[in-house]
């Protein structure tokens, strides 16, 4: 997907807010990891050198409609002077007059950060009145919260028809990559599925089915589609509910000739807490264990698939990653996608837990791209408009 950014012509002397999500992982008085504060300097530092007059607008956290100080964003004010080396002035609210003469004062360089947006409830009603609010002391709206796009509120979508708006590097890259991955993939295109359950993914395969060459389905949404051919699949998670959708993408995938793959065998143990694993064909599963990751001929088999790819997008880990002991598969895969990107695939990795494996397993500076959305990511693969990126599309 491609969309509308800014010109110099556009920002140059305007005051400009910017959407942002700072919404970061904060653990005794630290932000822990400052990847998303990073991931908008592109877009901040453009403006900045620009000559624009930028303030950020962020959620952080679920504040229940009101204040909340251990919510503020004042907290990670210096974590964002560290990251982008820019004088950071804090403003203990988003609307009214201490904004306007904050941005009256600010002296060229130096960037303002509003307060936490969701401190008023009217944000994620999408209230037009605080939409206005927001917008008044401003000449243009700039969107670089990806991860916030799917959510129709003020700050992310009900300010973009008041203001002259225009999609910010963040959210332009993640429409190109994963538009490249989704929208028209380069064939061979392979699509990797996993994680817990079949029911997150639905849309997904519905909106992808026709377009994959090949689809690997692992995690635990495998054991489903397991099920629904017949096989004893033990104590492994499984949606009694979903075994006839599964049944009917099996069949439909045979008929449209689409390869869908499904693990030939698995790591499986007694529950998660489990200190011994054993490996189980899929048609040998012990009935008392459950499996938690694909096994060894599963990972060749999925590997195999992938070579050649020209297209690769994973949405959901292979196993539970988040113990060693069933790490393997998701490792395994990491390893398979970063060797199609060194063959001149385009591979995008959907963000939430894939994201988090990728990054662990030191991996995501050999793929094409991680996205920075987990939610959002998976409503733009499962085809839907957001609210923060659709009016910003070029058609
Ligand atoms: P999702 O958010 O749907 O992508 O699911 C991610 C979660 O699925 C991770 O926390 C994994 O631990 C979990 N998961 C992956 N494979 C399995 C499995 N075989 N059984 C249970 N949970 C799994």
């Amino acid at each position: 997907m491609q969309l509308k950014t800014f010109a110099r012509k556009d920002i140059e002397n305007k005051k400009v807010l910017v959407r942002v999500d700072f919404n970061v992982p904060f653990k005794d008085g630290r932000v822990s990891d400052d990847a998303r504060i990073r991931a908008h300097w592109s877009t901040l530092g453009r403006l900045l050198d620009g000559g624009a007059s930028v303030a950020m607008v962020s959620h952080f956290g679920r504040p229940k409609g009101g204040v909340d100080p251990s919510l503020s964003l004042r907290q990670i004010a210096p974590d964002v002077e560290n990251a982008y080396g820019v004088r950071v002035r804090f403003v203990d609210d988003c609307v009214g007059p201490k904004v306007r003469a904050a941005m009256e004062a600010l002296p060229r360089g130096e960037i303002v950060l509003l307060e936490n947006v969701r401190f008023h409830p009217e944000e994620q009603k999408n209230d037009p009145d605080f939409a206005s609010e927001l917008a008044k002391p401003f000449d243009v709206f700039v969107m670089d919260a990806f991860s916030a796009a799917h959510r129709a509120d003020a700050s992310t979508s009900g300010v973009i028809p008041l203001l002259a708006s225009f999609a910010g590097d963040l959210l332009v890259k993640e429409g190109e990559m994963l538009g490249a991955v989704s929208e028209n993939p380069e064939k061979p295109y392979v699509l990797i599925l996993g994680g817990a359950k079949v029911s997150d993914k639905i849309d997904v395969v519905g909106n992808l089915l026709d377009k994959a060459t090949t689809i690997l389905v692992g995690g635990g949404m495998a054991y489903t589609f397991l099920r629904a051919q017949r096989l004893e699949i033990g104590r492994s998670l499984c949606e009694t509910d979903r075994l006839d959708f599964a049944r009917e993408t099996l069949e439909e995938a045979k008929a449209k000739g689409v390869r869908l793959l499904l693990p030939l065998d698995s790591v499986v143990a007694s529950g998660l807490d489990a200190t011994e694993t054993k490996i189980a064909d899929s048609s040998a599963m012990p009935a008392e264990l459950m499996g938690l990751d694909i096994g060894p001929k599963t990972i060749e088999l999925f590997a195999s698939a992938l070579k050649g790819a020209r297209s690769v997008l994973w949405n959901g880990p292979m196993g539970v990653f988040e113990n060693p002991l069933f790490a393997g598969g998701t490792k395994a895969l990491c390893q398979a996608v970063a060797d199609c990107t060194k063959d001149g695939a385009v591979t995008v990795i959907g963000g939430g837990d894939t994201a988090a494996a990728v990054r662990e397993f030191g991996f995501d500076s050999k793929v094409s791209h991680v996205s920075t959305g987990g939610g959002a990511s998976l409503e733009y693969c499962e085809g839907k408009k957001l609210p923060g990126m659709a009016p910003f599309e070029i058609r």
